[in-house]
């Protein structure tokens, strides 16, 4: 394949940058696209076209802009096969697993907000002392700042692009500097949907170049953005004086907790899932395992034989569980947490065994399910995000216990509880400190349901209700009768 050359996307149009940016291939470790390295003059262009369309946009009907939408969902489809090919190539992950959860979720993004917000009622209500009469209308904010991660591309990106756009705003976006493909080639799908020119412009590019320059535009009022807790205090600290309307997605140290009288076979197989899916790379992904001690040894062994059954391998292959992560300092990083483990006395009961990759996967950034005991509480590995394939499983006695210790940490995104008895599974998924709780479950998502986190997790929610609400200013009109 010959190398990808990213362009911008301003005003409907592809432009090229002043500079580049290399983007590698994690499965292979080769370069194998180019990205615009934008600065403060695309951003200001992007913000200027988007600018100069929202009078426009905005008072377009809601139907007709869910009629636009609808389209791209549909064009989208339409090349999903080609999209999920690019989204492996670019962030690492299997081909099967883009196929059958990145580029799906994408498109039902769309299609989600683009018929959720056909219902939308306002709010009235008569004041008969008074007699006057009251009622709202919400009102698009304007040019929405969009800032998004490498794990899920296209899949986090469209979770913003679709509720600002169906809202009557129009958009800039940033995705991640690593992961920038899919988003470029959904520019041509907007197109051919028919999205007016300016109402939704990419602008490639770093987080302190790009990024900032979006965050700090003084016509871009509103932002929104899924990444790190350390990059949130950069965006707070950079937007505030400017009294931005802000949405924070942010990182998780997410707890299992289970109990001795858990569906096992059940319980095992979905904690694996939710433990290596997406070479664990997904904000939502269990990192802390707390088993009650009478299945304790059972879970541990079986946890860990099946563990060790997970293919790590060519994301083309349709065989590979886990693909390669997402680079050379990532893998560093969560192998570092792995010598921490070694250097605390902890036992690695698996992940340190080599790999057997294909010729072309050598220089790859591949590592297998890591599954580690015997750690402290106030270890790094229970208290810090590592986002990669490495779990703790630890024993737990009382339920009073394992609520404490689970939500000792920062973070607060996402649980999963396991118990055959309803009353534990409500008391605990009312106790612990998560935005999510799954009881019996994982990753079953509902988008009108609320999505975000508690504490260092994030500040305010994405749904139907939350994202409308997020992306539009609510009037009261009060009229004396
Ligand atoms: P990151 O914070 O490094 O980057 C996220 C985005 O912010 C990228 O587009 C990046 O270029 C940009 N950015 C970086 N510095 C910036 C700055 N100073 N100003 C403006 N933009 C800047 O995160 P990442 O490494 O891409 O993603 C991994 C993190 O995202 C993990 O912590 C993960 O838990 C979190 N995440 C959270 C959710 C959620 O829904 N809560 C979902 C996915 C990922």
């Amino acid at each position: 394949m010959s190398l990808v050359k990213v362009q911008n996307f301003i005003n409907g149009e592809f432009v090229e940058s002043a500079k580049y940016l290399d983007s590698f291939d994690p499965s292979t470790g080769e370069v194998w696209a180019k990205i615009p390295d934008s600065d403060q003059m695309d951003v200001d262009n992007a913000v200027m076209a988007a600018r100069n369309a929202f009078l426009s946009w905005s008072s377009t009907p809601v139907q007709e802009r869910s009629r636009i939408l609808l389209k791209v969902a549909d064009i989208l489809e339409s090349r999903l096969d080609e999209f999920a090919e690019l989204e492996s190539h670019d962030q690492g992950k299997p081909v099967w697993l883009t196929k059958s959860m990145d580029i799906p979720r994408a498109v039902f993004n769309f299609r989600f907000f683009a018929t959720c917000a056909l219902h939308d009622l306002n709010r009235s209500n008569q004041m008969q002392a008074l007699d006057a009469f009251n009622y709202t209308i919400k009102m698009p904010v304007g040019v929405a700042g969009l800032i998004s991660p490498w794990n899920l591309p296209l899949y986090l990106l469209t979770f913003k692009v679709a509720p600002a756009l169906i809202c009557g705003n129009t958009v800039v976006a940033k995705p991640s500097e690593m992961t920038s493909v899919t988003a470029w080639k959904l520019g041509e799908v907007c197109n051919a949907g028919g999205l007016p020119p300016g109402v939704l412009n990419f602008v490639f590019g770093t987080g302190p170049s790009a990024g900032e320059a979006i965050v700090k535009h003084p016509d871009v009022p509103i932002v929104s953005f899924t990444g790190g807790t350390v990059t949130a205090v950069k965006l707070r600290i950079a937007a505030a004086p400017f009294s931005k309307k802000m949405s924070l997605e942010l990182g998780g140290k997410n707890p299992a907790v289970i109990f001795n009288d858990a569906d096992f076979e059940k319980c095992v197989a979905t904690t694996v899932r939710s433990s290596f899916t997406n070479q664990g790379e997904i904000c939502l992904c269990t990192s802390r395992i707390y088993v009650q001690s009478g299945i304790y040894q059972k879970f541990l062994e079986r946890f860990v034989q099946e563990a060790k059954k997970l293919v790590v391998g060519d994301p083309k292959s349709p065989d590979s569980f886990m693909g390669a992560l997402i680079s050379k300092e990532h893998l560093a990083k969560v192998r570092g947490y792995v010598d921490i483990a070694r250097q605390e006395g902890a036992t690695i009961l698996c992940g340190d065994e080599p790999l057997n990759l294909p010729e072309r996967n050598k220089q790859g950034y591949f590592m297998r399910p890591t599954v580690i005991s015997e750690v402290k509480d106030s270890s790094r590995l229970i208290t810090e995000e590592i986002f990669g394939p490495v779990v703790v499983v630890v024993p737990f006695d009382t339920m009073a216990e394992v609520i404490e210790r689970a939500n000792s940490v920062k973070y607060g995104l996402a649980a999963t509880v396991w118990s055959s008895d309803v009353s534990t599974l409500h008391t605990v998924s009312q106790k612990l400190h998560a935005g999510t709780v799954w009881a019996n479950c994982w990753m079953v998502r509902d988008l009108n349901m609320p999505f975000g986190g508690m504490k260092e997790s994030g500040t305010g929610r994405e749904s139907a209700k939350d994202s409308i609400e997020f992306f539009t200013e609510e009037k009261t009109i009060c009229v004396k009768l």
